[in-house]
């Protein structure tokens, strides 16, 4: 294997794909998806390209293994959340490349990964010692994930389900590793949050704004707004946090053991958090994988300055643990935030969790162990939705597992943020660990 080239080809890969501008809505991902057909057909892979309307273009391709055992799905979403170019040091869709830093929204969520588990498709491709593979091998990109997924994969596993069936696929989530003192952890998601969107709703006496009155619609809703924001809601733990949490903790000792597992007891969670040695964003995302989560994002309220709205409404992004119902929500809700404003549930996807002791799993830890000395793979959750809900719909247990190296602080969280982007050393990185979990997952010997 000449690493070297394969990097170069990684790299130039990644730029090309973010300079289309995949912005969901409304996606256009047609003109990307193409581009990875002709890439694959560059080495001799025919893949089929599939549009769920003008311009939503989803490509799958398979590698045929001698059907010992079931198939293995690498999936990936080409799509991209808007960027305020504004905001950001480079545009955010030139891919430039400078000091070893490929720029451009998409470089983290995923466009970066989709990269990866191309050239890993395409390496097992070129490396005829490997086939036949005892599992065929898919690969797809598709489509709008970030609105939800309804022209992207859940539209390939209603209408397309026999050329994406697998047992297993390996997805994003997982996120960049973490250091924690010594030790390196890795994290592989078997479990994800679901979702329950709502609306706050809140009434009052509307009238002249020149003659005020304390029952103004604005009252009761601010109040409530503000109580969403400034109180979480109760701690919970679900079996993959827990097991997220225990195993990290046996891979630390001394006060840093205590400050892991005191996230787990709500009485000293909040404390515990504050202790740890970790960037803000890491923080952020172990304190969400551990409490449901309900966050205001569109207030509407009035229509004319001088008058005094009856209504007023907030729409609330929430996010569930497994084993949260409405009705458990609810109670969690209400106990923050009164009974003076209306809550208005729209559809309620529950939360995915699977077990983490799975073969797939197992090829990771030692994949992982192999690449970092030390380093230990730990199973978690992802705290935002992906198309695993859709695949997960076939039978498909679907693990999020995006290996990134952690770059420090300035390096995290940069998914859906401005100035999104990825270290050449890291795709370098990811890419040598994932073909190595593909080979030994699907390959011979
Ligand atoms: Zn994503």
């Amino acid at each position: 294997m000449n690493w070297d080239h394969t990097i170069r080809e990684v790299t130039t890969t990644l730029q090309d794909l973010l300079r289309f501008d995949t912005t969901n809505p409304p996606g256009n991902e047609t003109p990307c998806i193409e581009y990875i057909a002709r890439k694959l057909k560059r080495d001799g892979i025919e893949s089929v390209v599939l549009e769920s309307a003008p311009g939503r273009g989803n490509v799958v391709a398979r590698l045929k293994g001698d059907g010992s055992l079931p198939p293995l799905l690498l999936m990936g979403h080409v799509d991209v959340v808007p960027a305020e170019a504004d905001k950001w040091q480079r545009a955010p869709f030139s891919g430039d490349l400078v000091d070893g830093i490929v720029w451009g929204r998409g470089a983290i969520d995923m466009k970066q990964m989709v990269t990866m588990a191309l050239l890993t498709f395409l390496l097992v491709k070129r490396d005829a010692s490997r086939i036949p593979l005892k599992r065929d091998l898919i690969f797809m990109a598709n489509a709008d994930e970030e609105t939800g997924g309804r022209m992207g994969a859940a539209w390939m596993v209603k209408n397309h389900p026999d050329l994406i069936r697998a047992e297993y696929a390996i997805n994003e989530g997982g996120a960049t590793s973490i250091v924690l003192g010594d030790q390196v952890f890795y994290v592989c998601s078997t479990a994800e949050k679901g979702s329950a969107r709502f609306t706050l709703r809140s009434h009052g006496e509307p009238g002249h704004a020149s003659q005020p009155n304390k029952n103004n619609a604005l009252l009761p809703l601010s109040r409530a707004v503000a109580n969403l924001i400034e109180t979480p809601l109760p701690l919970r733990v679900c079996k993959s946090a827990q097991a997220h949490i225990e195993a990290m903790a046996r891979g630390v000792d001394g006060e840093l053991r205590a400050h892991v597992l005191g996230l787990l007891d709500p009485a000293q969670h909040e404390r515990a958090l504050a202790a740890l040695p970790l960037a803000d964003a890491q923080k952020r995302r172990l304190s969400a994988a551990l409490h449901n989560t309900a966050v205001p994002t569109i207030l509407k309220a009035g229509s004319k300055i001088n008058v005094i709205p009856g209504e007023a409404e907030c729409q609330v992004d929430c996010r569930i643990l497994p084993g949260t119902t409405r009705e458990s929500l609810e109670q969690e809700l209400r106990a923050g935030i009164g009974n003076n404003v209306d809550i208005e549930f729209g559809p309620i996807y529950p939360a995915l969790e699977s077990d983490p002791n799975s073969p797939l799993f197992e090829t990771i830890r030692h994949a992982v162990e192999e690449h970092e000395k030390g380093a230990r793979l730990v199973p978690g959750l992802i705290t935002g939705g992906t198309d695993a809900k859709s695949v997960t719909q076939l039978g498909t247990k679907v693990l999020g597992f995006v290996p990134m190296r952690y770059e420090g602080p300035a390096m995290t969280g940069l998914g859906h943020n401005h100035n999104e982007r990825v270290s050449v050393a890291n795709l370098e990185f990811g890419t040598r660990v994932l073909y190595d979990v593909v080979t030994r997952f699907c390959g011979k010997a």
